[in-house]
């Protein structure tokens, strides 16, 4: 999971001349509980403005935006893009479960927001009036804040701060079931630009494999993320968009099984079941939003195909 995790004061800002200008002990020891263990993404301004005692950041993988490709900084490694941080730190994400915490500064939060699915933000009971890196405003209809806690003043804390979490809204797709690096990839391009990748307008654009059959009501194709052991494995997509089953028009249903059966007889399968995920993605398991059907086969006497619902943790 992509998360920014920055300080903001009661204005907007992150800094001010290069530095944060106010003194949590409080909030450096939440950041240092939250991302330990995990990848730690920043500008070069930003690692420079951490006291050289501190950096890298311990137990944490570091990794550096620079526009200088030569730097070379010892514990850290160095990229030119955050495209290019996100894949470095893309197969910790996926096998070993890190999450990639953005920290920072100003540039590199605008450019991760499309990317990010969740921001813990503390905000930091202090106007800074003359500060100079605002953090980007997060408009209400892209984002919700999903929970608000008071932090503790503590000695070696100038000021009180509350921490809050914001989830992305409006999304089409959700990363949390996905697979593989390459349709993590996939997905983070559709996300950036908004795009629902099953809606007709947008289909040929992330999906390779050709439409194969046109009803009134579903198209039908090969899934281009096959399920490992699968014999068959077609995705059958509402022509409409439509997130809710509810939202299907009564036709569609007996168009659904017209197409499990012309499927059996155009494929010659046996047997095999329907994947139909519905509602909270969060509980279905679904990364596409856009309602679909999936039609399986496994191979026979060979690996059992595993179909997921809901997602871990
Ligand atoms: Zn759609």
């Amino acid at each position: 999971m992509i998360i920014i995790i920055v300080a903001v004061s009661k204005d907007g800002f992150i800094g001010k001349k290069g530095a944060i200008p106010w003194r949590l002990k409080s909030d450096m020891e939440h950041f240092k509980t939250v991302t330990s263990g995990h990848t730690v993404v920043m500008g070069r301004k930003t690692w420079e403005s951490l006291p050289p005692g501190f950096r890298p950041l311990p137990d944490r993988r570091n990794i550096i935006v620079s526009r200088q490709t030569d730097l070379k900084i010892d514990g850290a490694e160095i990229v030119s893009s955050l495209e290019e941080a996100f894949k470095l730190a893309e197969e910790d994400e996926i096998k070993n479960n890190k999450n990639i915490f953005i920290c920072g500064g100003g540039e590199i939060y605008k450019q991760a927001l499309p990317y990010t699915e969740k921001i813990l933000i503390t905000r930091v009971d202090k106007a800074l009036g003359d500060g100079d890196t605002l953090f980007p405003a997060l408009p209400p209809e892209e984002w919700n804040l999903v929970s608000t806690k008071p932090g503790e003043k503590k000695e070696g804390d100038e000021c009180g701060f509350v921490f809050e979490t914001y989830s992305p809204n409006l999304r089409y797709v959700e990363f949390a079931a996905v697979r593989t690096g390459y349709q993590l990839k996939t997905m983070r391009i559709i996300r950036q630009k908004g795009h629902c990748p099953f809606c007709p307008e947008n289909l040929s654009l992330y999906h390779k494999e050709p439409v194969t059959w046109e009803g009134k009501y579903w198209l039908v194709t090969d899934n281009q993320w096959p399920y490992p052991g699968k014999n068959v494995h077609k995705l059958v997509i509402s022509k409409k968009h439509v997130e809710d089953i509810g939202e299907l028009e009564s036709g569609a249903s007996e168009e659904l099984v017209e197409i499990v059966k012309m499927t059996e007889k155009e494929t010659g399968i046996r047997g095999g079941a329907i994947g139909f995920r519905f509602g909270d993605p969060i509980l279905s398991g679904a990364s596409v939003k856009h309602l679909h059907f999936q039609i399986i086969s496994p191979k026979r006497g060979e690996e059992q195909v595993k179909f997921f619902i809901g997602i871990r943790g």
